[in-house]
């Protein structure tokens, strides 16, 4: 992976630059020391790392303007971070860049139940937004299993789903609003407290925009009631085709589970040996939840049992308690951490139709052969979002080149197939190369122009998203 040399006269200049940040911001908002800086030099796709020229931590949307306005004037690339657990590198800096993190920016400003919405600055973290009207007996419904942790800020920017999303939708889906500041310093407000808006559709522009068209500072979500209650079904089967094919036969059958979640073998045991959840040792793993009255649970999960049992299950266990419910999940939620504990990996997350599961997945079974390097699978199968873990050696020469050249293939698979090259993690610098797969030079420079209009100076989020080739004339 390449990122751009820096711009040398920034960094000779990086004194004046502080100084002028220092002017628009408290002493303790502006970090320049480089061991401090250091924290900020990746992201959770910590293969890649730069420490960034300077670091900013405003607490308003007037800080993040002032910020902005003097990067501009200087012509100093800003690199917006939430919390930092993209697995694209989407908060990747550059030497010359400032990193300007949200994460001062956490208050709840108004929460109405009549009307359903919460607005929240947007460095709040994407859990702690349920535990605010919780008590109330709502909740935010995308649920990235990073939820303790990721910004809403970060979640808007990648566009998030989680295990929950089958029913609820991703980020899109549940927002309603955002304050952004654009990179010459303007605040902008689009959307509000309300369903859609007049004119073009600019909220689903921003969201999913990895930062490239300005900085969000506040948001509007939509929140919902609590279920009645949930119960999830564990089933396991000796072949992840099979367990693809009753996905697909799931879906088929018109059902909407709230959640379809699927685990290999490899990262079964890993979680298992991480959690102790009870997870069976085989081949793949479907946690499946669905959600209503009793009454309605117990007509969904007789259906879905009805299916799974026609595929032949080494094991199928539905939840009697809240505990083994809370069980059959932990193994499931702590899985990329319980994958992160035994091996480097890289996190894929390619989209294809479900109906094409069983397939892909055999066919990267294939690939990981080829390759030389184990992959595990674990993803929200219901909407068909993959997640291969790539196994590699950070510390063995070329096994990250070659790390890199299995994804590469992987996600031009899902393409392929009939899906696209990420679901929710974004593009970031991991995917930026391969977007050549999945649209034209037309394309491209139409996404390029949009660009273009929200920051012509190309200042905001370098080297991200396109191909390095396509944005070379432009970032110049
Ligand atoms: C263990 C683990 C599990 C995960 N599980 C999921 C999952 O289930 N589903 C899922 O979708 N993702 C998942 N992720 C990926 C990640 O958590 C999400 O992409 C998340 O939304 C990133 O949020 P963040 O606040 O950490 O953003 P960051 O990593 O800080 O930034 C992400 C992107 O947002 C941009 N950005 C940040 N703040 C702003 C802002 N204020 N304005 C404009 N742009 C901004 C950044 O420039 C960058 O491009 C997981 C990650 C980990 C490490």
């Amino acid at each position: 992976m390449q990122m751009p040399s820096p711009d040398a006269s920034i960094l000779a200049n990086k004194a004046a630059i502080v100084a002028r940040l220092q002017q628009v911001l408290p002493l303790d908002a502006v970090i320049t020391d480089p061991i401090e800086a250091r924290v900020y030099e990746c992201d959770a796709l910590s293969a890649y790392a730069c420490t960034p020229l300077a670091v900013v931590l405003p607490a308003s949307t007037a800080q993040v303007a002032a910020v902005l306005a003097a990067c501009h004037e200087m012509g100093v690339p800003v690199v917006p971070r939430g919390a930092g657990t993209s697995l694209a590198g989407g908060a990747l800096p550059t030497a010359d860049s400032v990193v300007l993190g949200v994460a001062r920016l956490n208050a709840v400003l108004e929460t109405d139940y009549d009307n359903r919405f919460i607005r929240v600055q947007s460095g709040r973290t994407n859990l702690s937004v349920t535990g605010a009207v919780e008590s109330n007996g709502f909740f935010y419904a995308p649920d990235p299993s990073s939820q303790l942790a990721c910004a809403i800020a970060g979640n808007i920017a990648m566009n998030s789903g989680g295990a929950h999303c089958l029913k609820y939708g991703v980020t899109t889906n549940n927002l309603l609003g955002v304050t952004l500041v654009t990179m010459a310093g303007e605040v902008v407000e689009i959307g509000g407290a309300h369903l859609d808006a007049g004119g073009y559709d600019l909220l689903g522009l921003v969201c999913g925009s990895e930062g490239q068209l300005g900085v969000v500072t506040e948001a509007t979500l939509r929140i919902l009631a609590k279920p009645e209650g949930a119960r999830p079904v564990l089933i396991g089967y000796d072949s992840n085709a099979v367990a693809g094919a009753c996905v697909a036969d799931i879906i088929k059958a018109g059902i909407l589970p709230v959640a379809i979640e699927f685990m290999d073998r490899p990262v079964i045991r890993a979680a298992e040996n991480f959690t102790h959840a009870g997870y069976p040792d085989v081949e793949a793993l479907l946690i499946i939840e669905v959600e209503g009255s009793d009454a309605e649970i117990d007509e969904q999960l007789a259906t879905i049992k009805a299916i799974a049992r026609r595929h032949n299950p080494v094991e199928l266990r539905e939840s009697g308690s809240a505990a083994e419910a809370a069980n059959i999940w932990k193994g499931r939620k702590a899985a990329f951490g319980a994958m992160g504990q035994i091996n480097d990996y890289m996190c894929l997350d390619g989209t294809i139709p479900v109906s094409r599961l069983p397939e892909t997945l055999h066919r990267i079974t294939e690939i990981s052969a080829e390759f030389g390097l184990d992959v595990g699978n674990v993803f929200h199968a219901g909407d068909g979002n993959m997640h291969p873990l790539i196994l590699y050696d950070a510390n063995k020469p070329g096994d990250l080149a070659r790390c890199e050249a299995m994804g590469a293939e992987i996600l031009k698979l899902c393409v392929e197939v009939g899906g696209c090259l990420t679901g929710e993690h974004g593009v970031g610098v991991e995917k930026r190369e391969l977007m050549v797969t999945q649209f034209t030079p037309d394309d491209l420079e139409i996404q390029l122009q949009i660009k273009d209009v929200f920051d012509p100076g190309w200042l905001l989020n370098p080297a991200k998203v396109f191909p390095l080739h396509a944005t070379k004339g432009r970032r110049a």
